[in-house]
């Protein structure tokens, strides 16, 4: 009698079957093509088919650590509105929103500021039809019943801030390896001895338009190392540069990743709240990469735009007042629940946590004031 297989991995083993066919008929892939695979297969993708995001799921983001963090996200785009005018209506958007936990927490937050609920048409950027639903329960009760689109250029026009969490570090990157003197494209194709997996080989030299991706602080690294284009990067920042040319706009990132563009391998894979290897099971585990804040930051000014930070997690949050806040909801309630908001506090803020490795960034529109809790960006 045959094994039973569970219904979970045969999408899986279909995906995989399906990968390794391409690799045959077509050559080693780049390695953006096998995350965006991994990621986003519609029947077997990784943010496809499932809610990875929870202490008992796959891995934990901030606005799942703790509520303070969605709030402050939300006082910080009603400061931000009020510093455009006030606009009704205000588009109030989300990329890569997760389990709508973050846009939850910063509505609630937000109502704090007299009309800014009241202006926000809100938009859920999402391409996981499954986190999609999620989205819709955890904001069932929210004060304003958001839409679903697909792409930033779909918004309604007009005045705009849009924030998200870990977007841009699951946008699918290339890398590329110093071979004698010659950056040559990192792909992903067979290993020799076992064509049944996956494993990095070398591909051709770059074209120059693909050189031209690398940070230029990196052409000239030596041989052996490893760089990583970011293709993706653009599309989003040229896409929020045409909106706030248009009409006033404040847009947030925050994510992981170096504030000077850094040699090495930054690809992993997260399952069960270890790393894992990024080949083995695509579907099976989140594929994310560093992002390069310098990268986004030079692209927004390349753009037209103004740029504020990068600044470490940490440093953003306390200068916005989170200390204070933890402090006033400790107040009144058991030692215990105290003791859980402070370690909540340290997971978001603590620089050997979450403060440092994670930054935020800033993009908005010419001329507007300097957003809370942000410098204006050095090129230096
Ligand atoms: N912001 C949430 C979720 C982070 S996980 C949090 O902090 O908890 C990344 C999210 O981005 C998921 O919702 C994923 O489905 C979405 N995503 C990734 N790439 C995307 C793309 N190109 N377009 C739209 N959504 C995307």
């Amino acid at each position: 009698m045959s094994q039973p297989i569970d219904d979970e991995f045969r999408p899986r083993e279909q995906l995989r079957a399906q990968l390794m066919a391409r690799i045959a008929s077509d050559g080693a892939m780049p390695v953006s093509s096998f995350m965006a695979e991994a990621l986003f297969d519609p029947m077997a993708g990784y943010y496809a088919t499932k809610d990875p995001l929870g202490a008992d799921k796959d891995f934990i983001t901030a606005p799942e650590i703790s509520q303070m963090f969605g709030e402050f996200i939300g006082l910080w785009a009603a400061e931000c509105w009020g510093q455009m005018g006030a606009p009704h209506p205000v588009q109030l958007a989300e990329l890569g929103p997760g389990t709508g936990r973050m846009m939850s927490d910063a509505l609630r937050a937000g109502a704090a500021a007299p009309g800014f609920v009241e202006a926000a048409q809100v938009s859920l950027i999402e391409a996981s039809p499954a986190l999609k639903m999620v989205q819709g329960r955890t904001l069932a009760n929210a004060p304003v019943q958001p839409r679903w689109l697909r792409l930033i250029d779909e918004m309604a026009e007009g005045p705009s801030l849009i924030l998200s969490n870990e977007f841009l570090d699951c946008l699918p990157i290339r890398q590329a390896v110093k071979v004698d003197g010659v950056w040559r494209e990192r792909l992903v194709g067979l290993q020799p001895d076992d064509q049944t997996r996956f494993a990095f080989v070398l591909g051709g030299a770059l074209s120059e338009a693909d050189q031209a991706l690398i940070a230029p602080a990196l052409r000239h690294e030596p041989d052996g190392s490893l760089v990583e284009l970011r293709p993706a990067d653009a599309p989003v920042v040229d896409a929020i540069a045409d909106r706030f040319k248009a009409a006033p706009g404040y847009a947030l990132f925050i994510d992981y990743g170096s504030s000077m563009p850094e040699a090495g391998d930054t690809l992993q894979a997260i399952a069960k709240h270890q790393k894992v290897d990024p080949l083995d099971d695509p579907g099976g585990a989140d594929l994310t990469a560093w992002v390069d804040f310098q990268h986004i930051a030079e692209l927004g000014l390349a753009a037209g735009l103004d740029v504020y930070g990068p600044t470490g997690q940490g440093a953003f949050l306390t200068g916005l007042g989170i200390e204070t806040r933890a402090a006033a909801l400790a107040r009144g309630r058991s030692p215990q629940d105290g003791a859980r908001l402070t370690r909540q506090l340290e997971r978001l803020i603590a620089p050997e946590e979450m403060g440092e490795l994670f930054k935020v960034i800033a993009l908005a529109s010419k001329g507007l004031p300097p957003p809370p809790g942000l410098d204006p960006y050095n090129p230096g």
